[in-house]
């Protein structure tokens, strides 16, 4: 399975899955259609299907067209997104599967961003390769999304499920946001010496305009604030140690960041 990233609107990316000898593919949440119709006539592929993560525009607003050009592609997205997920056609809950091209995705519900938001995981087909997760904005390189319909207690629980994966697993997040998350995780993290060098790492990265997505969970759980509620440094910042308590309140300094 190959994975095209591609950057649109002002910070977001589409991934587009394909497999090169069945020419087929399928796209994670198409914020516009035109720059995937275009990837797909490079590769001569056919769309079978979109994968959404959440019902915000900037995830769902090209699948109305995509769907013009590809009648018989299909549209999968959470269940508790009924309603909100343009031409949705399948209603994912918790341990349901999604295939594409010989591999198998697990599917996480991962409330807190949106109540409705899931994720998708492609566990590694042979040791040494990665897992691929697609968690649209759960977890950002660096940080997380803004908690627009949950509570921090669900988004804890929600990041708990996507943390327990391996370390060797790229996490394609849905949009480059990972500079400005790392220059708050300093702010709350600063002993974190990981952290530090990624930061470093980052600011040259995006000098250079090279993206920084994906990243990997081994490295997230290292330096990324939002997945560190249990270290005593977050626990000292946040003035608590019950993890929805530490998670809120580092959220709520990112907010006003
Ligand atoms: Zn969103
Ligand atoms: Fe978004």
């Amino acid at each position: 399975m190959k994975i095209k990233r591609i950057p649109v609107l002002s910070d977001n990316y589409v991934f587009v899955l394909s497999d090169p000898q069945q020419k087929v593919a399928a796209v994670v949440d198409p914020a516009v259609a035109e720059p995937v119709l275009d990837y797909l006539t490079e590769i001569d592929a056919q769309l079978i299907a979109i994968f959404n993560t959440h019902h915000h525009f900037d995830h769902v607003g090209g699948n109305q067209k995509l769907i013009q050009h590809f009648p018989d592609l299909c549209v999968y997205g959470g269940a508790e997104d009924r309603g909100r997920i343009p031409q949705q056609q399948v209603f994912l809950t918790e341990q349901d599967t999604v295939k594409f091209a010989n591999r198998v995705a697990k599917v996480f519900f991962i409330p807190g961003h949106t109540r409705a938001h899931i994720a998708y995981y492609f566990p590694p087909t042979m040791p040494g390769e990665t897992g691929e997760l697609f968690c649209g904005d759960t977890i950002f390189a660096g940080g997380c999304g803004r908690l627009f319909e949950g509570t921090p207690a669900q988004m804890v629980n929600s990041i708990a499920k996507l943390r327990n994966l391996p370390d060797n697993t790229r996490v394609w997040c849905a949009h480059e946001y990972t500079l400005n998350n790392l220059k708050f995780a300093i702010t709350v993290d600063p002993e974190n010496v990981n952290l530090q060098n990624r930061y470093q790492e980052v600011q040259q990265a995006r000098n250079q305009r090279v993206a920084t997505v994906p990243s990997l969970l081994g490295i997230e759980k290292q330096t990324n604030p939002f997945l560190r509620w249990d270290t005593p440094a977050l626990q000292a910042i946040a003035k608590h140690q019950e993890p929805a308590r530490v998670f809120g309140r580092i959220r709520g300094m990112k907010d006003q960041f």
